[in-house]
């Protein structure tokens, strides 16, 4: 087996597996690694998969809009037909409730204009209008479920939300990190499973390959963490943390999968709903299910773990996340028998993931994805190559940030937005919406 290449990637997720597709394409030989026996077996695999364009800062809604188009065209995108099967884009559209924490959506607004996407607001009256199935009593703020006030609604209507027609979900997360695996190979891109990196080694004060658990070496130049909620561990195996400003660690989480209320198709017509108000996101999920996610208000306390060793099981979490969205949805069923995800984000100090090099020449990192990043996936494999490619031509991107054009929306994307040595961004929900 080879054990030489230009570039190691650990982790055949979907960031991974996109930086090694624009890293091959532009004609790295890149080899991925991955501790799992398959592409997108990690946080993948229990991502909610949402597309959405709507995040606190403008950086982060015109990623997202990037983000957009590739999903929109996955088999254009990778050029490659999958004889696995080909996830698929869902388009929902996506409503968003403004609330005090959002600013009422001002910020959002402004930058979805700014890139001219379409939008509309909506009062109460017209979101029951639209939505017949959505109560639109105002629950704010987000309560445990035993605050006496849990379930009291503290108005009688929410103020208002946003309907964004061009958003919508991915059928398999897992699926489509193969996708684009596949893609990779087609233009060189190698991948090896049940191989866990344990050491990054080092060579004339630059990282010169990795080290696996059985004690095979390989070298490259270049290596690249995208370990997901394991980047700290990474990160701490190449010593780059401490030249990290902004750090990551793993956070966890479940997801609730509910059935709908009795008679009604929520797989036809219901949105992504994205409710600051109750602290829920949701979506319809096959099966006619409703699938719902947690906004991370500021009463539920964050349960940050080690990636190797958690808890596994559903808790309390999961009936409070379904309670809470039994506030919006009259007649939702909430089940005994808890089903969904419990899996783990990979969370930085401001929820801005970091994209950038490090202290140690030749190691780079795409980690904090802070469990909002896998719709922007394929603009960060393009990001990276980017930045692997500018900063080892000689590029100082700490003192200059490299830039580079946006392919779909033409705009200019500063990866210094997204650098391990600035301050906390206080513009942060510092929450899952980013
Ligand atoms: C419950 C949940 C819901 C989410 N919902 C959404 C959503 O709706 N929309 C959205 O945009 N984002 C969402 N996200 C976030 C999104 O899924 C992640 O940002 C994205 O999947 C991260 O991809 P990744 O490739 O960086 O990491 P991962 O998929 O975690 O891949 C990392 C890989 O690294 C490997 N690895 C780790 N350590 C080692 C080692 N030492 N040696 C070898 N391999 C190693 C792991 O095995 C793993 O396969 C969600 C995440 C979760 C957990």
């Amino acid at each position: 087996m080879e054990n030489s290449y230009d570039v190691i990637i650990i982790g055949s997720g979907i960031i991974g597996c996109c930086t090694a597709f624009e890293l091959a394409k532009k004609g790295y030989k890149t080899l991925n690694v991955d501790k799992l026996a398959s592409a997108g077996h990690g946080s993948t695999s229990g991502s909610c998969a949402i597309v959405r364009l709507h995040y606190s800062t403008p950086d982060g809604v015109a990623m997202a809009r990037e983000g957009f188009y590739y999903w929109v065209d996955w088999e254009g995108y990778l050029g490659v037909k999958d004889k696995t099967g080909m996830a698929r884009y869902v388009n929902t559209g996506c409503l968003v409730m403004k609330t005090p924490l959002n600013k009422s959506l001002k910020n959002v607004m402004a930058s979805l204009d700014d890139l001219g996407v379409a939008y509309e607001e909506l009062d109460a009256d017209a979101i029951r209008d639209r939505f017949p199935l959505l109560n639109t009593r105002r629950y704010f703020p987000a309560k445990g479920l035993d605050d006496p006030e849990f379930g009291k609604p503290t108005g009688s209507a929410v103020a208002g939300a946003i309907h964004v027609p061009e958003s919508g979900y991915v059928t398999d997360p897992q699926l489509s990190a193969h996708n684009v695996q596949v893609a990779a190979e087609a233009v060189g891109g190698e991948f090896r499973y049940r191989a866990e990196v344990t050491a990054i080694l080092k060579s004339r004060g630059r990282t010169a390959g990795v080290r696996l658990k059985d004690g095979t070496e390989i070298h490259a130049p270049v290596v690249v963490n995208v370990a997901g909620p394991h980047s700290y561990i990474v990160n701490r195996m190449a010593g780059v943390e401490k030249g990290m400003k902004i750090r990551t660690r793993a956070l966890r989480q479940e997801v609730c999968h509910v059935p709908s209320p009795e008679g009604f198709d929520y797989e036809k017509g219901m949105p992504i709903i994205s409710d600051g108000d109750i602290a829920c996101y949701s979506r319809p999920e096959v099966g006619n299910h409703v699938l719902i996610g947690s906004e991370d208000p500021e009463c539920d306390q964050r349960e940050w773990v080690d990636p190797e060793d958690y808890n596994r099981d559903f808790t309390r979490q999961w009936t409070t996340q379904a309670m809470r969205q039994a506030q919006r949805i009259d007649r939702l069923p909430i089940p005994n028998q808890a089903q969904g995800v419990v899996d783990l984000y990979d969370v930085t100090d401001d929820w801005i993931p970091i994209y950038d090099r490090s202290d140690l020449p030749g190691f780079y990192m795409a980690v904090g994805t802070s469990g909002n990043q896998y719709k922007n996936a394929p603009v960060v494999g393009v990001l990276m190559a980017e930045l692997i490619e500018k900063t080892e031509a000689g590029h100082d991107h700490d003192r200059t940030p490299v830039t580079f054009t946006m392919r779909h929306t033409g705009r200019t994307c500063n990866i210094g937005f997204f650098s391990r040595l600035r301050e906390v961004n206080p513009n942060s929900s510092f929450s899952v919406i980013g």
